[in-house]
């Protein structure tokens, strides 16, 4: 009898290499202090930047829709599945990101997915970061589009690929807001600049810059004063708004183009009522309190100038992503799980997430932390550098 023989010896090869991860499984909300097997971790590992999962508004907003509208949404959006709670969730998005029209996916991940499939076609060049998120990686190769790649933040490799692109019919340039796993902030004025002069359009993923980037968490389009200049804005609803779904940002030319052809939008269900009500309140919640922003902001330089003052390397960390860069999979799952033996819990990422020899400790701080929280972290990672050889005894 056949059986999965081959996949089972992979399996034994990611162990030898200590990229063998077994699911961690919690058994507490996601907050500042998570329980997990009994043991409870000071936890620096969530997406959920302003602490929105457990906001009374926001599980309000899904208790009540649930009342209202019961838990499923019947069909796809083009058919009964679009809820006036999913109208109002768009308009607002719309608003908060200051573009003509919004449309809802099911995660970042599909609205990645969704968009670039739909955009692009076999006459097109899409040029990528090479540190683009993984979502984009594999929107690009669900397209004919000519994939063009340059190095991570090349403004000079990005002028060269513009510059032999003229004779496609479009040129799309997509890059990361935030960079997921180094946490350092795409340039794009410079990126808008070269696109103007090469008559392309620009496509931003600010999966970790809504919420987090800009006086009031809209994003790369405000912090860098953008407005008008960005042809696609891709945000999660996941990460700093707490729920979970993804959305288009754009003009209204494109996300009624996306709702004609976008795949995933015309196949696959929309999501729930619950969902689509949290989501409008927690956007809502972070239109009301700015404040939630400024407080990421000075927790996440107090703890980089914290590791840094103790010897760590935080690469090219500017945004409260802050990884530790160790080197093989196997030292940096060792200085992970020590971590989490000192009640740290900080998740490890290795290849093929990052390069082999580039594996990290990464750690997300958010609002929620508090002061003594962030102490207490710097104190047991110095411990734990120290005794990993990674800090001078
Ligand atoms: C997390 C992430 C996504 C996926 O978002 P989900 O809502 O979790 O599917 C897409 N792009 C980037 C850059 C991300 O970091």
């Amino acid at each position: 009898m056949a059986d999965f023989r081959v996949l089972a010896d992979e399996l034994a090869q990611l162990r030898t290499e200590g990229r063998y991860r077994p699911l961690r499984v919690w058994e507490s909300p996601q907050g500042v202090s998570m329980m997990s097997g009994g043991k409870t971790y000071l936890q620096f590992s969530s997406n959920n930047y302003l602490g929105l999962t457990g906001h009374d508004d926001v599980k309000r907003a899904a208790v009540q829709a649930i009342e209202r509208y019961g838990v499923g949404s019947g069909s796809v959006r083009t058919i009964v599945g679009t809820l006036d709670v999913h109208a109002a969730l768009e308009a607002e998005l719309a608003r908060f990101k200051g573009t003509e029209a919004a449309l809802v996916f099911q995660s970042g991940y599909t609205a990645n997915l969704a968009a670039l499939s739909s955009i692009l076609g076999a006459d097109d060049a899409v040029i990528s970061d090479e540190l683009n998120h993984a979502s984009i990686i594999d929107g690009i190769r669900l397209t004919k589009a000519t994939r063009k790649v340059y190095a991570h933040k090349s403004m000079e490799q990005l002028e060269k690929l513009l510059r032999e692109s003229a004779s496609f019919r479009q040129r799309v340039v997509v890059t990361d807001g935030v960079f997921s796993m180094d946490g350092d902030i795409a340039p794009l004025p410079d990126i808008v600049a070269l696109a103007e002069r090469y008559d392309a359009l620009v496509y931003v993923d600010d999966a970790h810059a809504s919420g987090v980037l800009g006086r009031s968490g809209k994003g790369s389009v405000e912090h860098f004063g953008l407005y008008g200049r960005v042809h696609v804005q891709i945000g999660t609803l996941s990460k700093a708004l707490g729920v979970t779904g993804g959305y288009v940002a754009g003009s209204s030319t494109l996300i009624d183009y996306l709702l004609h052809k976008a795949r995933p939008f015309l196949f696959s269900t929309a999501p729930t009522p619950a969902v689509a009500a949290s989501c409008l309140a927690a956007v809502q919640v972070l239109e009301r309190c700015p404040q939630l922003v400024r407080r990421l902001w000075d927790n996440a330089d107090y703890m980089r100038s914290g590791l840094q003052a103790l010897g760590f390397d935080t690469g090219a960390s500017e945004t409260p992503i802050i990884p530790i860069v160790i080197g093989d999979p196997a030292a940096t799952a060792r200085f992970s799980d020590l971590l989490a033996e000192d009640g740290l819990f900080a998740q490890s990422i290795v290849f093929p997430m990052v390069a082999w020899d580039k594996g990290r400790v990464r750690l997300i701080v958010t609002a929620e932390h508090s002061r003594q929280d962030l102490d207490l972290a710097l104190a047991c990672l110095e411990r734990a550098g120290k005794a990993e050889g990674l800090l001078s005894a």
